[in-house]
């Protein structure tokens, strides 16, 4: 029915590592260059026009005769890039199917009024320097340029220097408000990071909204000491004070059916036969409403803070970051619902954790909506992550069925 299984078999090896088998498309480097020249080559088999944005974001549009190129664009797609050891459905599975549901629409002979696109926006994950969403938001400005030329990779190269490395000119990076005025409405297809519609039994849902978020850094004080001279009783370990945080997030997250996560952790001085001077750890803490995070934060706070009382030491709690919650645009989600909905049958609309570029260019005033597709297990960011091919065949239905009607004006 769809050209998504030879597009998907071409997309699968690149990246790919063989030990784990899973995937390493980081910005800019030879894997998700790679991936890079897939999306050129399978946007020029078509007869589309392929454009790198000034930010390295990747179109291809479809502006067939006698369509105004200037009218508000349908566009469509995700990201190519992964976090380490990724699965293969996150960002490609957006992308794969977006050409998939531009085949089938011209197979039927569908005529749109409008210019279609497909995009993959640059650098979704931050695998390497560590801001997700990168390329759009540069493009929208929610990323100062100067700011992403010089953030600081994994591998000791900073954005520019890699971005140069790989034949891309750091100097174009910039807000670009006329692109972003041509996209009319941004559909993302994007594989489900949670078990809802496994739960409720179907392939396909909607997004309603992405919850608040945020980051933030404990620092734990205490004093450092030999482990074998210094008696339990005359410590001051922070790193006891963030053991006792760490199990109580879990608790409190747990309880609001709410995330708390402490990924990151800095130890010193590090070493395995000393009672540590300080312990920084890093929160990841979201939850459906800002005053549910708001009182799972407290409580982790007031946790950290009881912790360290209860043996001398010390904690400081600093936000790093917060993105409020975010809603997609109420008309087109339920456009797209319905839309979907008479392809594929019933499609739920669901919360999302997780941040995507949908929600960027929401932020920016882009109407957006998302797709999301069933993920058997619900597991994401590892090589486990997985999708059937029938419910991937679904989520192109279902796609299809929104160009066919948005890009025609079709009711
Ligand atoms: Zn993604």
């Amino acid at each position: 029915m769809s050209t998504f299984d030879g597009l998907w078999a071409e997309l699968a090896p690149l990246g790919r590592d063989a030990g784990t088998g899973g995937y390493r498309r980081f910005a800019f480097e030879r894997a998700e260059l790679d991936c890079r020249e897939w999306f050129v080559a399978t946007a020029r088999a078509r007869g589309l026009d392929v454009e790198v944005d000034r930010n390295t974001n990747l179109w291809a549009w479809w502006v067939p005769a006698g369509v105004d190129p200037s009218a508000p664009a349908l566009v469509l797609g995700s990201h190519l890039d992964s976090v380490p050891d990724g699965g293969a459905y996150d960002g490609p599975l957006g992308v794969v199917s977006a050409f998939a549901a531009l085949d089938a629409v011209r197979a039927a002979d569908v005529a749109p009024d409008r210019p279609v696109a497909v995009v993959a926006f640059a650098d979704e994950e931050g695998a390497r320097f560590g801001i997700a969403c990168a390329g759009s938001r540069l493009m929208t400005g929610a990323l100062d340029a100067d700011r992403a030329r010089g953030l600081m990779g994994r591998d000791g190269r900073t954005m520019a220097e890699a971005m140069s490395a790989a034949g891309f000119d750091p100097g174009s990076l910039g807000p670009d408000p006329e692109r972003v005025a041509r996209i009319g409405e941004f559909v993302e297809l994007h594989i489900e990071q949670g078990r809802n519609l496994v739960d409720q039994g179907v392939p396909v849902g909607v997004a309603e909204s992405i919850w608040p978020h945020g980051r933030y850094r404990l620092t734990f004080r205490g004093v450092a000491d030999h482990a074998g001279t210094t008696r339990m009783q005359d410590r001051h370990d922070p790193m006891l004070a963030y053991a006792r945080t760490a199990i109580a997030a879990e608790q409190a997250a747990r309880a609001a059916d709410a995330r708390a996560t402490f990924g990151r952790l800095e130890v010193e001085p590090n070493g395995t036969n000393a009672v540590p001077s300080v312990v920084r750890a890093w929160l990841d803490a979201r939850a459906a409403d800002q005053a549910a995070l708001d009182d799972l934060v407290g409580r982790i706070g007031t946790s950290a803070a009881d912790g360290a009382r209860a043996n001398g030491t010390q904690v400081e709690v600093v936000t790093e970051s917060t993105t409020p919650l975010l809603t997609f645009d109420l008309p087109l989600r339920e456009r797209v619902r319905a839309l979907a909905g008479s392809a594929v049958g019933p499609v739920p609309v669901l919360p999302t954790a997780a941040g995507h570029d949908a929600g960027i260019l929401t932020d920016a005033g882009v109407p957006a909506a998302m797709l999301f597709v069933r993920n058997p297990t619900g597991i994401s960011h590892s090589p486990d992550e997985h999708a059937e091919a029938e419910d991937c065949h679904e989520g192109v239905r279902a796609l299809a069925a929104v160009v066919g009607a948005l890009a025609t004006g079709a009711s």
